[in-house]
């Protein structure tokens, strides 16, 4: 059995890591989302925000679970019987810092591949960040994230807002 982990801080999960995952979804027998404790020092979201929202994203995918990480991602792939790291790729900004992460993880674990999706070309532009300026600004944030998830990030951003 071949089993995925896709790491991110998914802070919230948009579209472009849908897409990854519904792929993934399809090349490997599971896919593990692991969404990061201490991947970004402010996240919007708790982990278990964040895991909620991707849970409710992904549901209609039958081989997909997300669960949340800490430490060295080739300690927790291991844990989970894993032998692929899962990235998406955007642009040729992503690049340098994933070569280096790939490189790096490979030495600590040769076992552990890193596998790159390119992005689809709908969602290059695509990031958590975009959609929080976006919505904090009182944008559309509809293009940009799974339907089911997009009003409760609307009443997060307002909650939010409210308490600054
Ligand atoms: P971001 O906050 O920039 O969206 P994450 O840490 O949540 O980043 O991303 C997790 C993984 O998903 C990373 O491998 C990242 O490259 C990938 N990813 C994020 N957005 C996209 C997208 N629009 N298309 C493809 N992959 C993406």
């Amino acid at each position: 059995m071949t089993v995925a982990v896709y790491p991110g801080s998914f802070d919230p999960v948009t579209l472009g890591h849908v897409d990854i995952i519904r792929r993934a979804a399809k090349m490997f027998d599971r896919v593990v989302v692991a969404v990061g404790i201490n991947m970004e020092k402010k996240p919007w979201f708790t982990v278990e925000e964040r895991k909620e929202l991707l849970r409710s994203a992904t549901n209609d995918i039958e081989n997909v679970e997300v669960v949340d990480f800490e430490g060295l991602l080739v300690d927790f792939a291991r844990q989970y019987g894993s032998c692929v790291i899962l990235k998406g790729l955007r642009a040729v900004s992503d690049f340098e810092y994933e070569f280096q992460m790939a490189l790096t993880n490979n030495k600590l674990a040769p076992e552990i591949e890193t596998v790159f999706l390119t992005t689809s070309a709908e969602n290059m532009y695509l990031s958590s960040s975009i959609v929080k300026q976006v919505g904090i600004l009182g944008g559309d944030i509809s293009p940009f994230v799974p339907q089911c998830v997009h009003d409760e990030i609307k009443s997060r951003i307002k909650q939010r807002s409210k308490t600054k």
